[in-house]
């Protein structure tokens, strides 16, 4: 479903170019369950920005479904990223000014669909969240674990094959973080691929692939059928 091939990802800061990815070279299959972990610059969030067409390589090819995203141009880039991909960011990114409901429903506001269809489609989304008795808040009026979940609810309104969320309980308590993370989990059970970079060791070990990165690179890619979501289900 992804395949980067030698992707490289600079930055020129003042006189200096920053390698933030360097040469990655990486296939993920439909379905799978992910967590990119790495000291903080290593190039996590550039990775994942590049894998949901939120910023582009320097150099090297991105397949997406066999097309060369790449050389697309920005307005189909657009096109293909509102059907296919879901983001979620550590620090929410919700419009302030506007209710969990209303946030909720922008992508298919920008989709153009009809009133009747986003209306059910927002209910749904919001009682499977938990979010009745908050739909008509508006963010600073709800929690940081309600504020995530109207967060995922809006990546996931679309139904995206993929979903990518950067630290997603970097602002969140524990219990929080845990809900967070069962919603992820829940949603990769029901076939999404999720990838997730965090930097909580125990969040990151529940993946059934863990990659880890160092200077731009990948260091590790290891697979494990012990932990995860899927395997808890088993029995
Ligand atoms: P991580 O998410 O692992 O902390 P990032 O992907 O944010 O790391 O950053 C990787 C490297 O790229 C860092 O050295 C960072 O300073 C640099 N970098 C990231 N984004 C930019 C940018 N927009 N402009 C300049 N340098 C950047
Ligand atoms: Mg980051």
């Amino acid at each position: 479903m992804i395949e980067l091939i030698n992707i490289g990802r600079d930055f020129l800061v003042g006189e200096q170019t920053v390698h933030a990815l360097d040469d990655i070279n990486l296939s993920i299959d439909a379905g799978e369950y992910i967590s990119i972990m790495g000291p903080s610059g290593s190039g996590k969030s550039t990775l994942l920005n590049l894998l949901g067409l939120l910023d582009s390589a320097t150099s090297g090819t991105y397949l997406l479904n066999q097309q060369d995203v790449t050389v697309l141009p920005d307005d189909r880039q657009a096109a293909t990223r509102s059907k296919t991909i879901g983001f979620v960011f550590q620090a929410f990114h919700l419009i302030p000014r506007l209710t969990a409901a209303e946030n909720i429903a922008l992508p298919l506001l920008l989709a153009g669909t009809v009133p009747e269809l986003r209306l059910s489609l927002v209910s749904k989304a919001v009682s499977e969240m938990g979010l009745t008795d908050r739909a008509h808040h508006t963010p600073d009026q709800l929690s940081g674990g309600q504020r995530q979940r109207v967060a995922i609810a809006r990546a996931t309104i679309m139904q995206p094959k993929i979903l990518l969320a950067d630290e997603p309980t970097g602002n969140l308590d524990q219990k929080s973080g845990q809900d967070v993370i069962d919603i992820l989990e829940q949603l990769n059970l029901q076939g999404i691929t999720v990838i997730i970079v965090t930097h909580d060791v125990n969040i990151g070990q529940r993946a059934t692939r863990q990659i880890k990165m160092v200077d731009g690179r990948i260091e590790s890619d290891q697979r494990s059928s012990k932990t995860g979501a899927a395997n808890e289900n088993i029995d």
